[in-house]
């Protein structure tokens, strides 16, 4: 027989109707037809009362346990409820933990998920960035194995063109090697103190025939033999300052204008790159911290742009415990700032 909750009350019925009226039976002054009586009446009372129980606190509790289960096997996550309509404490326990399995699991997938989307995405930037410097690289040395070597100014013009595009393939795994690694939690900051003032000023006459050739002048907001000590990696740092004020210079306006300062707090300076170029609409503002972002895809490769230094700098600043924050007017120009820990003597 098929157990469920009518077919166990109509058995509980029939049986304590069934000893109640031999019990009523054994008292003689009861009439047959009292008797009869008795016996209705109680197996329907005693049928509804047991029916009602087991179904509403037993079967339909464990039938909701189940269809949970059943939704966790074929993992609809998202539809396990968590409502209950039975307030006795273990079985609601279940149904709670049950609930809680199916969010976690849910949150899981959905992570996966992303993580999945972003791996491809990543394979495709890589494999599309990679292709540029080896197919232009693989075109002048074509170009030149097919003749134009006989020729020492075109032979010489090609060369340097191919080891430029292999310098840039290098820049590119480089800095996806650092992408990689800052992500993988591998990175260890080698903290020091330092002057930031002198890395700025070193940084500067590093970009210096750059800004030149731009007619771009870059200012060093500092007094005279100021010295800003801090207490940092100073050579992941000085990436970061690279990065800025390359980017100052890569997006700046020819003959424009780009500053550094350093702003004293109780704890921590805060150093600032400023530049009077292109400036970057609203809407890219909060991306160009992404991999591969670049806003004018064209624009940022003809003058180099990877696209990975300004997701670089930000590993960097968040691995001092920092963030960069990013002030921005199109037409009017950029401001990138964030904060480094003064050095202990200081
Ligand atoms: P890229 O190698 O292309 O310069 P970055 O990660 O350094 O990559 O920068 C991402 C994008 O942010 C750039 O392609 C550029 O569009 C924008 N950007 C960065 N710095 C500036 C700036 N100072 N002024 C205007 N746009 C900027």
């Amino acid at each position: 027989m098929n157990l469920n909750s009518r077919s166990l009350a109509l058995l509980t019925a029939l049986a304590v109707a069934a000893v109640l009226t031999a019990f009523l039976a054994l008292a003689s002054y009861f009439s047959s037809e009292g008797l009869m009586v008795a016996l209705v009446l109680v197996f329907i009372c005693c049928f509804l009362l047991v029916y009602f129980s087991y179904e509403a606190l037993v079967f339909r509790e464990i039938k909701n346990l189940y269809s949970s289960l059943e939704k966790i096997k074929r993992q609809e996550y998202k539809k396990v409820e968590g409502r209950s309509i039975f307030t006795a404490d273990p079985l609601r326990k279940i149904k709670d933990d049950i609930f809680l399995i199916a969010e976690r699991k849910q949150q899981e997938i959905d992570e996966l998920k992303h993580l999945q989307v972003m791996r491809r995405e990543f394979l495709a930037d890589v494999s599309h960035e990679l292709k540029t410097p080896i197919f232009a690289a693989q075109g002048f040395i074509h170009t030149l194995l097919d003749g134009a070597m006989d020729d020492p100014a075109v032979r010489d013009k090609f060369l340097q063109k191919a080891a430029n595009s292999l310098d840039g393939l290098d820049t590119l795994v480089q800095d996806l090697l650092s992408i990689s690694q800052f992500e993988t939690g591998v990175v260890k900051m080698e903290k020091q103190d330092f002057d930031a003032v002198q890395l700025m000023r070193e940084v500067f006459e590093q970009l210096e025939q750059k800004a030149a050739a731009r007619q771009i002048h870059l200012h060093l907001d500092v007094r005279p033999n100021e010295k800003v000590m801090l207490h940092a990696d100073p050579n992941r740092i000085r990436q970061v300052f690279i990065n800025l004020v390359d980017n100052a210079i890569k997006y700046g306006r020819d003959g424009g204008n780009i500053w550094a300062s350093f702003t004293e707090g109780r704890k921590r300076y805060t150093i600032t790159v400023k530049d009077d170029g292109a400036g970057i609409a609203e809407e890219h503002i909060n991306r160009i911290f992404e991999r591969f972002y670049r806003i004018e895809k064209s624009r940022s490769r003809d003058r180099g742009g990877s696209g990975l230094g300004l997701a670089i700098s930000k590993h960097i600043v968040e691995a001092h415990r920092s963030f960069i924050a990013v002030k921005s007017e199109l037409g009017k120009g950029t401001t990138l700032r964030f904060k480094l820990l003064k050095a202990k003597a200081a």
